[in-house]
């Protein structure tokens, strides 16, 4: 793994590679007890000729530039980043998995590491990345998942930190998410916080829905995360032909859609098969067309099978 320190004072050390290893910190760190620290996530893929490529990185570094603005933490600049993940991808390449058999996914960390007791910025921070390989997400074809809307939970609110990956997020969609898993649906969808109206993401994933051909995705206004999936999927879908629609939409309009799919690092596009909401169970049937032609594009763009005529992907 990846290991740098950084302070207010003295910026950024070079950083080092070190053995996967537990971390040194005080009980008191700011990250433990406030929270002050956001991740990333990302992953290096096999090409089928052997080379070894990551997804934009640079988009992954600026957007952990801006959530370090958001919870005060010093800025790990692009360059550092993309040196730092390189590194780890280069030094773990024993652990890519063979083109079409999973990716090694890599994780950044940023975090306020010295202790404090007043809620304030730490002085001190640690930028860490470390790896691990993953399976492939859908094995033998994509299954349409089933999704339920969160009755009592939002994600984020206006103001807050819902457009970063602030860590503070995740914990609170625990139980919400735990509870429809344990009854039998594989993640949830959240509305916002001032309507409870309007779609917002699928547990840790951005939404999308088509319509007479049309593709929608809920505009980005601060509480929802903007992914470098959703960003990607924006610009093939109009390399296409297709328009895409960035605007609120409605759980009403989600509902009277063809297809609905989310969007993330991790399965890169889920199909969803159902949704329900109060009384209602919305039945979206298979794989749409539209969303298994923008799996298939993006698939093969990320793993090498198809030309990236965008330079979306960077040799390691
Ligand atoms: C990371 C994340 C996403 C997806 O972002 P990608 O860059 O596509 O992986 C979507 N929503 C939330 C809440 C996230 O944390």
């Amino acid at each position: 793994m990846f290991v740098a320190n950084g302070s207010w004072e003295d910026g950024w050390s070079e950083g080092r590679m070190v053995d996967f290893q537990p971390l040194n910190l005080s009980p008191a760190a700011c990250v433990l007890n406030y929270g002050q620290g956001l991740f990333e996530g990302m992953k290096a893929r096999r090409t089928p000729d052997g080379k070894i490529t990551l997804f934009r990185p640079e988009m992954n570094a600026r957007r952990a530039a801006e959530g370090a603005r958001r919870l005060v933490m010093p800025e790990v600049s692009e360059s550092m980043f993309i040196k730092a993940v390189k590194k780890v991808a280069e030094e773990n390449k024993r652990w890519v998995p063979p083109h079409g058999k999973g990716e090694l996914y890599l994780r950044p960390i940023l975090f306020g590491s010295s202790a404090r007791l007043g809620v304030s910025p730490a002085e001190e921070y640690m930028f860490v990345v470390f790896a691990v390989p993953v399976g492939p997400y859908f094995k033998g074809g994509m299954t349409p998942i089933s999704l339920r809307v969160s009755q009592n939970h939002h994600r984020a609110a206006p103001g807050g930190s819902g457009g970063v990956k602030a860590i503070g997020n995740y914990a609170p969609g625990m139980m919400p998410s735990k509870r429809a898993k344990s009854e039998g649906y594989s993640e949830i969808i959240y509305l916002d916080a001032v309507e409870h109206n309007y779609v917002e993401e699928v547990g840790a994933a951005n939404f999308f829905c088509v319509k007479d051909g049309i593709v929608y995705t809920p505009e980005l206004t601060g509480t929802i995360l903007p992914g470098i999936t959703r960003l990607s999927i924006i610009e093939l879908a109009r390399s296409m032909g297709l328009t895409v629609v960035e605007e609120k939409v409605s759980i009403d309009f989600a509902l009277s859609c063809d297809e609905a799919f989310c969007a993330g690092t991790a399965a890169v596009i889920s199909p969803i098969g159902s949704i329900q909401h109060g009384e209602i169970e919305e039945d979206f049937g298979g794989v749409g067309d539209t969303t298994l032609a923008l799996y298939e594009r993006l698939t093969g763009i990320m793993g090498g099978a198809l030309e990236d005529s965008f330079n979306w992907t960077v040799e390691v």
